[in-house]
């Protein structure tokens, strides 16, 4: 038997080296990389059943493929989702959850701080197809309280919050939307499947951009939608299938047998990223150091509520604003600059001149991204590298 089912009541790490494995006629040990775009069918009448899903099989990769199928279902187990669907991007899943949804004349809700694509589907891209959106504290549960209308139709969030790691309550905000009859999307990249678990906390649908922490080694971009079968059916399959935005089975591939690894990273990361955040805390160019595995994180209750550890990213506050910001990160040696995070290699970000540069400095400044902030991404060296590394950058500021 190619594939013989996996006992219920796994734990993570073992689902991710073996849920969703789909093996062939050769009975392959490492799971296979179906490039084809579609297949042939043995006879026209075979054909036709397959297209009136009277029997199950694959037909077109814009809508379904083995490997994209393996990675879809292996991503599901892990969530404790329904059903999961690839998505060439990250911002395609976020923008398949959001436009699969509501019909002109709904509204949606989100907090101000959100990564600059999603930002503008809600604010730019919803509102020209006639679906207005009001932007929150997110941290303020009366604001999304308040921000309620009868046409209220989903509320979209991201915790921890790029790149300010400031976290939102899940529970408390999925409470609030369903008592309004409206649905909650969680964009969980920050957190990792790992650390925290939207569905469980009452979301309705989750979306990662799997470029980041899933890949893990800055390769290929994709994204994943997860939410129950009848979410899926009802609000992303078809959307997906007809845009077309649609993951390459050569990604999922890749993003398949990385899930392999991401325990034995993120947790590494994790620990690393708690070891820069500790070591910086207190320097006299550090004016802020926030770290969701901190103490002193301004929401460290919800966090130990809601996480179940800190995340792979710090944030500082460097002195002397972006000048100071500046000298910090060409000081580096090891971490590099660039706009990726959870890769293998650390990698700093200065959100106001790039990531965020499109908004203006008052928009910065009601998400809380000052001129000195700098988003650390601890890669998988080793933290005493790394931990010298950035001192050493920190005492050339
Ligand atoms: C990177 C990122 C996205 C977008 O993902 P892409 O794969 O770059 O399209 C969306 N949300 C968050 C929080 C991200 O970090």
């Amino acid at each position: 038997m190619p594939n013989r089912p996996l006992p219920p009541d796994l734990r993570p790490e073992t689902l991710l080296v073996h849920a969703g494995t789909l093996r062939s006629e050769f009975n392959e040990s490492s799971e296979a990389l179906f490039l084809t775009q579609g297949h042939v069918y043995e006879t026209a009448e075979e054909c036709e059943r397959r297209f009136s899903g009277d029997e199950p099989g694959f037909i077109y990769a814009r809508f379904s493929n083995p490997t994209v199928a393996m990675f879809e279902a292996r991503m599901a187990a892990l969530e404790g989702a329904g059903a999961a669907r690839a998505t060439a991007s990250g911002m395609a899943a976020v923008t398949a959850s959001l436009m699969g949804q509501p019909t002109a004349g709904d509204h949606v809700v989100a907090p101000r701080a959100l990564f600059g694509s999603c930002l503008y589907v809600i604010e730019e891209l919803l509102p020209r197809f006639g679906v207005e959106s009001t932007l929150v504290d997110g941290h303020d549960l009366d604001q999304w309280k308040a921000a309620v209308r009868p046409e209220t139709r989903t509320f979209f969030l991201e915790s921890p919050a790029n790149p300010t790691l400031s976290v939102v309550d899940i529970a408390g905000v999925a409470t609030i939307a369903h008592e309004a009859g409206a649905t909650l999307v969680v964009d969980n990249v920050f957190a990792t499947p790992l650390w925290q678990r939207p569905l469980e906390l009452g979301a309705d649908c989750v979306v990662y951009s799997t470029t980041k922490h899933v890949d893990g080694q800055g390769r290929c971009l994709g994204g994943v939608v997860l939410a129950s079968k009848e979410f899926i059916a009802t609000h992303v399959h078809n959307f997906l299938r007809q845009t077309g935005p649609a993951m390459s089975p050569f990604n999922a591939w890749i993003m398949l047998k990385s899930l392999e690894t991401l325990s034995v990273r993120v947790e590494r990361q994790t620990e690393t990223a708690g070891l820069i955040a500790d070591a910086l805390a207190g320097h006299r160019s550090a004016e802020a150091v926030v770290y969701p595995g901190r103490a002193d994180h301004p929401q460290a209750e919800l966090i130990g509520r809601q996480m179940k550890a800190g995340s792979t990213l710090v944030a500082i506050g460097v002195a002397g604003g972006k000048a100071g910001a500046f000298r910090f990160m060409n000081a580096l040696r090891i971490a590099r600059i660039s706009n990726n995070l959870g890769d293998a290699k650390s990698l700093v970000t200065h959100p106001a001149t790039s990531t965020h540069q499109r908004l203006t400095p008052g928009q910065r400044e009601a998400m809380g991204i000052t001129d000195g902030l700098v988003r650390i991404s601890a890669g998988l060296e080793h933290p005493d590298d790394l931990v010298a590394d950035f001192l050493r950058a920190l005492d050339a500021v």
